[in-house]
């Protein structure tokens, strides 16, 4: 088959490092969990009941990835910048309607990522009932470690999460508040996506969300995943 031309340079694939493999891992969709800890539904006044309740997505652009390391401008068109600590599933097997008891296989490793948020815009969306893009799926809003292959690790089910900004802790939670678990998320996920390879999963934040200025310094941590950093620069 003929090459195909095009009118200009195609971008790269956004893709992560992976710890251990000298390969990167190529990103096709980021996926984002919302109100996936009982302490962040509450503090942003949504409550969840999971009796009554399924967990629900939205989804950054591939393009909005930026490595763990990077110093990113403060964003345009908000002024309540703020930060979401979460852990990263990373897919690395096709997978539909998968059960809660297979969906281990599809997992590739972890990482740890920040959903940055404009959640002045987030919340104006969601008040109005419109879409969440200009307050998630913006430049350089998916923040992301290198990838940890999943090894022994298995499926996580417990382990520290926290976040701090200039060395002050802001964020304290544990794996194990996920009110939707790993395999429960992935289950519900491929019943309306076909999951493939190079899907990145951001399975919620726990509580604490708040907001940064040009100048601060935000790092957190994932135990046994790794530890992610971010600086934020001078608004654009
Ligand atoms: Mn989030």
């Amino acid at each position: 088959m003929a090459q195909a031309s095009y009118l200009w340079n195609p971008p790269q694939p956004a893709s992560l490092p992976v710890q251990g493999i000298a390969a990167r891992f190529p990103v096709h969709r980021i996926f984002c969990v919302g109100r996936n800890y009982h302490a962040h539904a509450l503090e942003m006044g949504r409550p969840v009941d999971k009796t009554a309740a399924r967990p629900f997505y939205f989804t950054k652009s591939p393009s909005t990835l930026v490595e763990s390391g990077a110093t990113v401008p403060y964003p345009c068109g908000t002024s309540n910048y703020q930060f979401e600590m979460e852990l990263v599933v990373a897919i690395g097997a096709s997978g539909f309607r998968v059960t809660e008891k297979d969906a281990a296989r599809l997992i590739f490793g972890y990482a740890a990522g920040l959903d940055m948020t404009r959640r002045d815009l987030q919340l104006m969306a969601r008040d109005q009932g419109r879409p969440w893009d200009l307050g998630k799926d913006f430049e350089k809003s998916a923040v992301c470690t290198q990838i940890v292959p999943i090894g022994n690790l298995g499926v996580l089910s417990r382990g520290a999460v926290t976040l701090q900004v200039n060395g002050e802790t802001r964020q304290t939670s544990d794996l194990s508040q996920l009110i939707w678990n790993i395999p429960e998320l992935l289950a519900d996920l491929s019943q309306f996506y076909h999951l493939e390879p190079g899907d990145l999963i951001y399975t919620g934040t726990p509580e604490g969300v708040g907001a940064v200025k040009p100048g601060d310094k935000i790092t957190g941590h994932i135990d046994a995943v790794g530890d992610v950093a971010l600086t934020i620069g001078q608004t654009e």
